[in-house]
């Protein structure tokens, strides 16, 4: 049976949520379709916008004109942090930091990284070098180092307990536990700490991260701050789960777990896309249509020998130069050619060359958007999330 959607969402990581939720606080009647959990769930939840610099906004005004925040304009990106923070705040899931100014928070090998803006939890990590900071950390938990944190820290400490159990998520769940909370507050009361900062891995709570971090900053006075571990990231999680049930809350109608298996057109527009699932296939039909499906590493984008495909539509995807040049054994390194791969979009985040007339994109499966080179990624994602959905509701 068809639903007729205002608009459909195709994919549910930031750039797809932000956008879902924009419309759905509008009113609109909102899909989102997504195979799987996004990348934010392995980020460390701080928002990036431009972190190449001491000044994110600056920064954006000395990217390429062809970056996807220059293409919607930084004062449209200004509004979309903002609007982000104020959902947040709301969902009792607050962000601090300053859009003019990058911040550094510890990682859990000990060095600095450089972000916007950060959950109110990690608000004290940017420490004076000799001021003391005692780290604590789980009995067998693999995804955190404190001795490498203390080494690189001249005046700190660190202790360890035992909670039982030793993955991220399965403290974190153990958090959750009023009693196991107050166990954990009498050890850390009966360590006598000497006076500092008392920095934990990011794993205090799931759903009530907050009411957790302020009772164990208030029983102990103390300032305390997470640290995110490796992925699977907590702080991660919490962002993408506060995320995703905001959407619910609001009326939303969400598709987990389901890949596209057939797009319906019809004179130059998407009517409807159908859904590969178990028994009988269903249609999702909408007036409006927004792909937020990431790239290589959520599968929006594939690579084959010769080929970089989107993956729903089989948007016409820019590729930069030759084969050889998308090639390089680290991954992981700012300035990768195939970063620069993906849909080039007009000002209105219409995919250039396509037949879709209803089509709108946003997130890292846009061209030039190059999240490693510039430590843009949730950044990029938020903005062209409400930026597409404006550009739908100026339509609907
Ligand atoms: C390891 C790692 C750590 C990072 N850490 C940070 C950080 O700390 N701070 C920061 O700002 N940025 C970070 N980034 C970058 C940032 O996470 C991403 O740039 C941003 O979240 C991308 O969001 P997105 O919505 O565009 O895409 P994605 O998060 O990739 O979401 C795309 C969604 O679409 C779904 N999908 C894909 N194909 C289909 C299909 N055919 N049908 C239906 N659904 C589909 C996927 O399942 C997924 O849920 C990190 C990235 C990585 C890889």
């Amino acid at each position: 049976m068809s639903s007729p959607y205002d608009v459909v969402v195709i994919g549910g990581g930031m750039s797809g949520l932000m956008a879902a939720i924009s419309l759905v606080e509008k009113g609109r009647n909102v899909a989102v379709i997504s195979k799987g959990d996004p990348v934010c769930c392995l980020s460390t939840g701080c928002i990036d916008l431009f972190s190449r610099g001491d000044d994110p906004i600056g920064g954006i005004e000395l990217l390429p004109d062809y970056h996807p925040y220059r293409l919607i304009g930084v004062e449209r990106v200004k509004e979309s942090l903002d609007i982000f923070q104020d959902i947040m705040r709301v969902a009792g899931l607050p962000y601090v930091g300053d859009l003019r100014v990058n911040r550094k928070i510890l990682t859990p090998f000990g060095t600095d990284k450089i972000t916007c803006l950060v959950p109110e939890t990690m608000e004290s990590a940017d420490c004076d070098p000799d001021e003391y900071i005692h780290v604590i950390s789980f009995k067998g938990l693999k995804d955190f180092y404190p001795s490498y944190i203390t080494s690189g820290h001249v005046n700190s400490g660190y202790s360890i307990f035992d909670a039982g159990v030793s993955s991220t998520s399965a403290i974190a769940e153990r958090f959750e536990d009023k009693d196991f909370l107050q166990e954990f507050i009498s050890w850390l009361l009966n360590l006598s700490l000497p006076d500092g900062k008392i920095a934990f891995p990011a794993v205090l709570g799931t759903r009530s991260s907050m009411s957790i971090f302020n009772e164990i900053s208030n029983r102990l006075e103390r300032d305390i701050f997470e640290i995110p571990t490796i992925p699977p990231s907590i702080p991660g999680e919490r962002l993408f789960n506060r995320f995703k049930n905001l959407f619910l809350e609001k009326g939303g109608s969400l598709y987990w777990g389901k890949e596209i298996a057939s797009v319906e057109k019809l004179g130059g527009r998407i009517e409807a896309v159908t859904l590969s699932t178990r028994g009988r296939p269903t249609r999702v039909q909408g007036t409006l249509f927004i792909l937020a499906t990431g790239s290589f590493v959520s599968g929006g984008l594939y690579a084959s020998m010769d080929d970089v495909r989107e993956t729903v539509f089989d948007l016409e995807t820019y590729l930069p130069g030759e084969r050889k040049d998308w090639f390089n054994e680290d991954f992981f390194i700012p300035g990768h050619t195939i970063e620069k791969a993906g849909i080039r979009v007009d000002s209105t985040l219409r995919p250039l060359d396509s037949e879709f007339s209803n089509l709108f994109v946003c997130g890292s499966i846009l061209a030039f958007t190059e999240v490693m080179k510039y430590g843009c990624g949730h950044g990029t994602a938020i903005a062209t999330g409400v930026a597409a959905a404006n550009m739908c509701e100026e339509l609907l």
